[in-house]
């Protein structure tokens, strides 16, 4: 019972921002210093004898009133609960004005209670309203008293009047309290609300650059993998697939520019027992150097791939079978004089060329690289370490095939 009777009078949790929560705490602490208030007064009446009925009852419809007030307030209606004691303390100053029988008392400064409870609750609009509403009551009691309307006018100052100025300097005290702490909360709650914002935004931004610097990592990998996928591991050249890529590409510039473009397939000769011989690493060197001498021996423009094990494929664009077939021989020269030294010894291979071109031999990459390969079979077929070129007779000498050559040019 008695827990119930305290979490009665508690202050109630109610759904709201912090205004609403402002506003509870006032009221709670309002209805149960008014309900306390006349409690008290009745006890005074009781030892009172000659305390009218009149005034029982008034005090008993003032503890109805608060009781139903805060009622209102656990019910959540915080405007009405405020209105209706705003109302209360209204009618109670009125009252008191016209029980003085004069407006020349302190009892009209207690209609500041009214007009800050106004304030506080309803802002500005309750302000405005209230200091209206209080002004002009002032000035009727001032009227009814100057046409002699009030009760006999005997004011001499009393206890009552002490402690209603004293109610109302400590009310404004709390006022100001109130107001400090409420503005002292918003403050530092948007100081915090700053610091957590801040402290997002630096992280959000952190975030953000470790997300561009993945961003940009994968890109590089990509580019790498890119790479990769276009190069020979052992040899560092641009391999088949790459070969694919650019072939249709150049051949069809060759086309637009009307110009030639020569493809030369080299193979290593007898490469297998080289690896039986020596080892497969030395083959490797004997790869890795063979790429090196052929990138030399060409322009930027020209394209080496690594086509296959030991195979080669050269594309010169702006180039006749003619001088495609002078670059090949002089390769050819070089790669034999090539040596690689292995255990004290010096080693050399040889290589043999196939040449096709456009758009002599074909129109389609694929088509002259196979031309080309027909004519490396024949360099084999011929005894290797020669050049051959598609479609010339088989001839011995090679200065018969470079005449050959040039009578294919021309017709091209
Ligand atoms: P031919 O003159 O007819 O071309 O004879 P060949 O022995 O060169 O031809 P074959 O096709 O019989 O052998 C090619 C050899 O190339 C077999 C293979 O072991 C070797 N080879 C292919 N790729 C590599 C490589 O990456 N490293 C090494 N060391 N050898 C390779
Ligand atoms: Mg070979
Ligand atoms: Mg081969």
């Amino acid at each position: 019972m008695m827990k119930r009777l305290l979490q009665w009078f508690g202050r109630p949790e109610i759904a709201g921002d912090d205004r609403d929560r402002h506003r509870v705490i006032l009221l709670n602490g309002v209805t149960n210093a008014g309900i306390a208030f006349v409690l008290f007064a009745v006890c005074g009446n009781l030892f009172d004898r000659s305390t009218p009925l009149r005034n029982y009852l008034i005090d008993l419809l003032t503890l109805v009133l608060f009781l139903m007030a805060r009622q209102a307030l656990r019910l959540g209606k915080l405007l009405l609960a405020g209105t209706s004691i705003l109302t209360l303390g209204y009618f109670a100053v009125v009252a008191s004005i016209a029980s003085e029988g004069t407006v020349l008392s302190p009892a009209p400064a207690s209609l500041l209670f009214v007009i800050i409870g106004a304030g506080i609750f309803f802002e500005a609009i309750g302000i405005v309203t209230s200091t209206v509403a209080c002004s002009l009551t002032v000035l009727a009691f001032m009227l009814a008293q100057r046409a002699g309307m009030l009760p006999t006018p005997d004011y001499s100052p009393k206890l009552l009047h002490w402690f209603i100025f004293t109610l109302i300097f400590a009310l404004a005290g709390s006022i100001t309290y109130f107001s400090n702490h409420i503005t002292m909360q918003a403050f530092t709650h948007a100081q915090k609300e700053l610091l957590v914002r801040q402290h997002t935004e630096r992280e959000l931004k952190s975030a953000n650059e470790e997300l561009q610097q993945r961003v940009i990592e994968v890109e590089r990998l990509q580019a790498e993998l890119r790479e990769q996928a276009l190069h020979d591991p052992l040899t560092g050249l641009h391999n088949r697939r790459h070969l694919a890529e650019i072939l249709s590409r150049e051949i069809m510039l060759a086309r637009r520019k009307k110009e030639c473009l020569s493809i030369l397939v080299a193979d290593v000769d007898l490469f297998k027992s080289v690896n039986d011989t020596y080892g497969h690493q030395v083959g490797d060197v004997f790869l890795v150097e063979i790429a090196q001498l052929l990138k030399r021996s060409v322009r930027g423009v020209d394209i080496v791939c690594r086509y296959g094990g030991e195979e080669f494929v050269l594309v010169l664009p702006g180039t006749s079978i003619e001088d495609a077939w002078k670059r090949g021989e002089e390769i050819r020269r070089k790669c034999a004089e090539l040596i690689v030294q292995h255990n004290g010894k010096e080693l050399s291979v040889t290589l043999s060329f196939g040449l096709a071109g456009y758009p002599a031999h074909g129109e389609q990459g694929e088509e002259i690289i196979m031309k080309a390969d027909h004519a490396l079979y024949d360099a084999k077929r011929m005894g290797r370490n020669q050049l051959r070129v598609w479609g010339m007779p088989n001839r011995n000498s090679t200065h018969r095939a470079q005449a050959a050559i040039g009578q294919s040019t021309m017709g091209a």
